[in-house]
C-alpha cells in the first residue's frame, strides 16, 4: 500500500514537473538548449574539462564468501597505499584495499589482491581460505577540493561541473545532486528572468 502510494507522488511529482515545464520552455527556451549538464564524470573531468587538479588514487578490492561476519572493520595499513577493511554485505565480504595515488591500470594485480587476503585474515581469522568470488578496481577522482559550480562557455553554454569526490562520492552523492539540482534551477531562474 505504502508502496503504491509512493508510486502515485512521484507520478504526481512527475506530472506537475512536466506541466512547469510545458509553461516555462517556450519562455526560456532559447536558452534551455543551450544548458549543458555535466552530472558528474569521475576521472573522465581531467581530459573533458580539462582539469590537471584531477588525479586517480587507485583502489582494488576483493569480494569473497562471507563467513558470516556481521561487523565491519577499517584500518590504516602499514604503508600509506595501503587501507585493510571489510565490509560483510550478507553473503558476501568486500575486502580491500588500496589508496594508489597516480596509478591508473585497472586490471587486478594477483600479488595485491593475495596481499589483501592475507591482510583481512590477520585481522578476521575466519576469512583465511574464504573464496574468491570477484576482484574489482576502480579509481578515486581525487582533487583538492570537490568542484560543483556552473561555468559560462564563451558561446552562451554553461556546465554545472560535479566532479572531485575522491573517496567520498557515493557518501556524497545524494547531498551534491541536490545542489546541481539547485544550481541548474538557478541558471533556469536567470534564464527565464532574462527574456
Ligand atoms: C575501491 C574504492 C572504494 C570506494 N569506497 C567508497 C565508499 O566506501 N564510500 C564512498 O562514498 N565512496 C567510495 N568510493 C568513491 C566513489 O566510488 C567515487 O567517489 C564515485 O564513484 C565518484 O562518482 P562520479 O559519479 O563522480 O564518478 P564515476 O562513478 O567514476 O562515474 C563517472 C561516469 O562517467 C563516465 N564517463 C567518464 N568520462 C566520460 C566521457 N568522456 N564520456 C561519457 N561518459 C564518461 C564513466 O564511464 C562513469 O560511468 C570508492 C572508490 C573506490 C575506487
Amino acid at each position: 500500500m505504502r508502496r503504491r502510494r509512493f508510486i502515485e507522488l512521484s507520478a504526481l511529482s512527475l506530472t506537475l514537473a512536466g506541466l512547469y515545464l510545458k509553461t516555462m520552455v517556450p519562455a526560456v527556451h532559447h536558452r534551455l538548449h543551450a544548458l549543458i549538464f555535466d552530472l558528474g564524470a569521475g576521472m573522465g573531468a581531467r581530459e573533458l574539462v580539462p582539469d590537471p587538479e584531477l588525479l586517480p588514487v587507485r583502489g582494488q578490492v576483493v569480494v569473497a564468501v562471507n563467513p558470516g561476519l556481521t561487523d565491519f572493520f577499517v584500518g590504516e595499513g602499514s604503508d600509506a597505499g595501503e587501507v585493510t577493511y571489510l565490509f560483510p554485505h550478507g553473503a558476501t565480504v568486500v575486502l580491500g584495499g588500496t589508496q594508489q595515488a597516480g596509478a591508473t591500470v585497472t586490471r587486478p594485480d594477483p600479488a595485491t589482491a593475495a596481499d589483501i587476503l592475507a591482510r583481512c585474515a590477520a585481522v578476521q581469522p575466519r576469512l583465511a581460505g574464504a573464496r574468491v568470488l570477484a576482484h574489482r578496481v576502480g579509481l578515486r577522482p581525487v582533487r583538492p577540493q570537490v568542484r560543483l559550480e556552473a561555468q559560462a562557455g564563451s558561446d552562451g553554454r554553461f556546465v554545472v561541473h560535479n566532479y572531485g569526490h575522491g573517496g567520498a562520492g557515493v557518501t556524497l552523492s545524494w547531498g551534491c545532486a541536490q545542489d546541481v539540482a539547485r544550481e541548474v534551477g538557478r541558471l533556469l531562474g536567470s534564464a527565464a528572468g532574462g527574456v
